[in-house]
């Protein structure tokens, strides 16, 4: 993702609801699809501080409530309460449950990166208040007495809460092999069987079953099964992007989609970054801190692209870096060579 400019100077990120320099707050405005300082209107109401948009905003009702959210509406188009990716919500977790808030907010945060990365990409999104494409909703629910599917049916998204716990979720992938597994991960892959339902049986059949095979033959049910009494199929790696995806054509398709997301989501970062100088001299702490700083921020963006953590952290405070730099200056102490009468 790109990082965004407060009117202080100061850099933004996409998740960021406050400038961390000049605390003022800030938001996601949907006219200019930026993250910037929303400058007070009093009342409730607020200006997207972007000279070339200027948008009346109010908050979306979750930032306000839960701080789940830090996107805003446009109060003069729209009579809504919720952001456009709030309002595609059918089910939250119960947020009387203690530890539910967190999990939520987490989920909401990957929600909305993921829908972002799709509408800059250019795919439509259904939403349900407009009946224009499929609509597009979300459940977040808990196992209960019956046991929560992580999945989609007719364009809605249900993932099981506990994968926003991220110790039973690394749990989860070192059981099943994953090379990884993230709440990216997951709306990815359900949003490649949404667009399958909307874009590709209704106008692509043909070409999709000469790529990747008849859905009808064997049938998902079918399929299933023998996934999960025999595995991948044999020799997977020649052909699928993923063990699972030699599953059915559904879900090489969820597979492959999700793929291309992150594929296009990290060209977007890297064309948003300004090619990095690391040809720094040796001997210039300054140098390399500056250099490191730099590709640290693109580098954490890559990271979260992908849903994986920071590389490297986002803050050096002053004695962290005094601390560095006496690392930096330990190779010019001169070893003293150890006093004759000691080697006696
Ligand atoms: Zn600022
Ligand atoms: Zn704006
Ligand atoms: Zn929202
Ligand atoms: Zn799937």
């Amino acid at each position: 993702m790109k990082t965004f400019r407060c009117q202080c100077g100061h850099k933004l990120f996409f998740g960021s609801s406050h400038c961390v320099s000049c605390k003022e707050t800030v938001g996601m405005c949907p006219t200019c699809r930026e993250v910037t300082a929303l400058k007070s209107l009093g009342d409730d109401a607020w200006q997207c501080s972007n000279q070339a948009c200027g948008q009346k905003l109010k908050l979306c009702q979750n930032r306000i409530d839960y701080e789940a959210c830090n996107c805003t509406v446009a109060s003069e188009v729209e009579d809504q309460a919720f952001c456009t990716y709030c309002r595609l919500n059918q089910v939250i977790p119960d947020l009387s449950i203690e530890g539910n808030l967190v999990k939520w907010r987490r989920l909401e945060a990957a929600k909305r990166r993921v829908l972002y990365g799709v509408e800059t990409i250019g795919l439509p999104i259904g939403d349900p208040s407009r009946n224009d494409f499929l609509p597009l909703k979300f459940e977040f629910k808990e196992d209960d007495t019956q046991p929560v599917s992580t999945g989609h049916a007719c364009g809605l998204i249900t993932i099981n809460l506990k994968e926003a716990d991220s110790v039973k979720r690394e749990q989860t992938r070192v059981e099943f092999g994953e090379p990884q597994r993230t709440l990216i991960g997951h709306f990815r892959h359900e949003l490649g069987h949404y667009y399958w339902d909307m874009l590709v049986e209704p106008s692509k059949l043909e070409a999709f079953r000469q790529l990747f095979g008849n859905e009808e033959n064997p049938t998902y049910p079918e399929a299933q099964s023998a996934y999960y009494a025999n595995g991948p199929k044999p020799n997977w790696q020649s052909q699928f992007i993923s063990a699972y995806a030699s599953m059915h054509p559904w879900e090489d398709f969820a597979e492959s989609f999700a793929a291309y997301l992150d594929m296009t989501s990290i060209v977007c970062t890297a064309q948003a970054f300004p090619r990095i100088n690391a040809d720094v001299p040796p001997d210039d702490f300054d140098a390399w801190l500056k250099a490191y700083r730099e590709i640290g921020v693109m580098a954490n963006e890559f990271n979260r692209d992908i849903g994986l953590l920071d590389l490297v952290p986002e803050v050096f405070n002053k004695p962290v870096i005094e601390k560095l730099r006496f690392m930096h200056d330990l190779k010019d102490i001169r070893v003293q060579s150890p006093e004759s009468s000691s080697s006696a």
